[in-house]
This record gives structure tokens, C-alpha cells and sequence, in this order.
């Protein structure tokens, strides 16, 4: 990691911005505003260009329109991040940059919740497919808020963990694996059948193999697939294998694993509301992972690629210089 942060373009803002264009703009400046290519001039201000399109000739850079937007943290800090976010197998806390990088705790707060935003992947295809086999699997972490809170209890609604009903008061996590590749996570309000069902069926292609244990959670995605195979974790039973297909949900459980250790070892706390995030987060990281050729950097680069279009607004009652 000390080679990698000794790279140029995260030594000063100029050389930062500069490796950003390159990255962004292989073909010269794009206006943020109207999507021309490599039409723009450059202005006296550095980093600053004008679209010389005649209906446009709005003003941008390279960070317009993206979650640094109207960022205050100098960029090559940005991209360090960016980078240590990603490089770390857990993450790393806005109180670890905080003191890394010198700056202060608030900014690297809103910085972090950003770059989760730019990892975050939406709009994608389904999971799985002809011959594939897709893994679903639920886990609870953390406490409901407060103001998050129903009064539906787990007695009467149909949610269940290893044949027990599931805690009420925490936080339920879905999360869909195809083996082999990647995962999608879900936090969900309520696990119900019908919530489950609907996530599963959206999400996963017709033509794969479900795998998941015995909750009756998975029951109303049965008929929607080629199949549907159950391992029986209240009997102890972790996998089962059936005409050489090896049943089981390890996939998902290796997951949540790393997900849990990185949530309390690295974050501690995070409010419901911003649970997605951190998942966002840690779906990235595993969707970019060593096993699927990933180097940390094409994962930092994946990353990066992903800060267009998601400018993040708080409403704040007080003014926050980010
Ligand atoms: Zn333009």
C-alpha cells in the first residue's frame, strides 16, 4: 500500500485533477451540462473550462456534476481515499481519514458517505441464470432506531431464522449471491414473505437454481425458478449435495461475515438510515474482489468510474463546508 500511495496524482491537487481528466476525458474535456466531447477551452481559472457550444457555453471541471462537487477537501485527498476505502478488506472509518489525512472529522464524515454513494450500483441486470446457481440468504444486524421502529412483532409476522422467528428489533439484511460472482445486499424494513419474494423474483433470472436454507421466507419464490434447494440449518445440516450440485448458502454467510467483522470492527455504529450505504460499500468491495481479478487498484478505478451523477444533497439546518 506505501508504493501505491506514492503515485504522483495523489501528491498535489494539480497533479490530481490532471490524472482525473486523463481518467474521465480519454477524449478530451466533456461538458457536464450538454455532454459534448472535447469542445470546451480553458479558462484562467485552473481546472475550470467553457463548452464552446453556442447554446450551451456554461462553465465546468472535471468534478462537476459528480459526488466531489462543491467539495472543499483537496482532490488528490479524494482520490487517497477513494483508494483507502477500497485497499482495505473492512473499509476504513471517517475517524481513521480523519487523522490520516488531516482533515476534519465532519468533511471526511460527508466524504466517506460519498464515495459509498460512487461504489454504489443501481439498475443493474439480474443475478444468475441458465446453469447458475443463485444463494439467498437473511441476516439481522444491529438495532432498529427508534423512529424505524413498527409495531409489528415477530410473533404473527412470518419471519424466521433457522426455524426460530426472527428478532423484531433488528435490522434484517437480504442478500443474493450468485455463486461464483457477484452479490447484491437489501436492507428491508420488514422481512415478510412478500417483501422477500419480491426481491428475490426481481432480481434473480428465471433460469437459475435458488439456493437457501429452510426459512419459510423463501417459499414464495419456489415456482419463479428452474429450482429451488433447501439446506436444513436447524438439523445442522450446512450442505447437501444432490446429483453433484453442492446445496448450501456459504457463499452468503462468508459474506455477511466479513460484512459484520468490518461493521464492528472498522464503523461501530451507523444510524438505520444509513445502513445502505455501508452495504453499497461492502457489495463493491466483494463484486471487485482478489478471487475475480480484481488488483486494488482496478477496484479503486471501478470506484472512481462511479462518481458521475450521484451528487449527494443534505439538508442541513446548518451550513456544512465539505
Ligand atoms: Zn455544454
Amino acid at each position: 500500500m506505501s508504493n501505491a500511495l506514492t503515485a504522483p496524482h495523489f501528491q498535489s491537487p494539480e497533479n490530481a485533477r490532471e490524472w482525473l481528466e486523463k481518467l474521465r476525458w480519454p477524449e478530451g474535456p466533456v461538458c457536464s451540462h450538454c455532454g459534448t466531447i472535447g469542445h470546451a477551452y480553458k479558462t484562467k481559472k485552473p481546472g475550470w473550462y467553457r463548452c464552446a457550444e453556442k447554446e450551451c457555453r456554461k462553465d465546468f471541471t472535471v468534478t462537476t456534476g459528480t459526488v466531489m462537487e462543491r467539495s472543499h477537501i483537496p482532490l488528490q485527498k479524494w482520490l487517497m481515499s477513494f483508494y483507502l476505502l477500497n485497499a482495505s478488506k473492512k473499509g476504513m472509518s471517517a475517524h481513521q481519514l480523519h487523522r490520516a489525512l488531516g482533515l476534519d472529522y465532519k468533511s471526511a464524515w460527508f466524504m466517506c458517505h460519498r464515495i459509498r454513494e460512487a461504489m454504489r450500483t443501481g439498475g443493474l441486470g439480474p443475478l444468475g441464470g441458465g446453469g447458475k446457481i443463485v444463494e439467498a440468504d437473511e441476516t439481522y444486524y444491529g438495532s432498529i432506531d427508534k423512529n424505524m421502529r413498527t409495531t409489528k412483532t415477530t410473533r404473527g409476522r412470518p419471519f424466521t431464522k433457522k426455524g426460530r422467528t426472527g428478532p423484531s428489533n433488528k435490522r434484517p439484511i437480504l442478500a443474493l449471491i450468485e455463486r461464483g460472482g457477484n452479490v447484491r445486499t437489501f436492507h428491508i424494513p420488514v422481512a415478510d414473505k412478500d417483501a422477500v419474494t419480491e426481491i428475490v423474483r426481481d432480481n434473480i433470472a428465471r433460469e437459475s437454481r435458488l439456493h437457501s436454507d429452510e426459512s419459510k421466507l423463501y417459499f414464495g419464490s419456489d415456482q419463479h425458478f428452474t429450482a429451488h434447494k433447501t439446506v436444513t440449518h436447524s438439523h445442522g445440516e450446512y450442505v447437501r449435495y444432490e446429483k453433484g450440485e453442492a446445496i448450501h448458502t456459504n457463499s452468503a454467510e462468508g459474506y455477511f461475515s466479513i460484512f459484520k467483522r468490518g461493521m464492528r470492527g472498522v464503523y461501530q455504529h451507523c444510524k438505520e438510515k444509513h445502513l445502505h450505504r455501508y452495504l453499497a460499500e461492502f457489495d463493491h468491495r466483494y463484486n471487485h474482489r482478489v478471487a475475480l481479478g480484481y488488483s486494488d487498484i482496478d477496484r479503486t478505478l471501478a470506484a472512481i468510474r462511479g462518481i458521475e451523477g450521484k451528487r449527494l444533497t443534505y439538508h442541513q439546518s446548518h451550513q456544512i463546508r465539505f
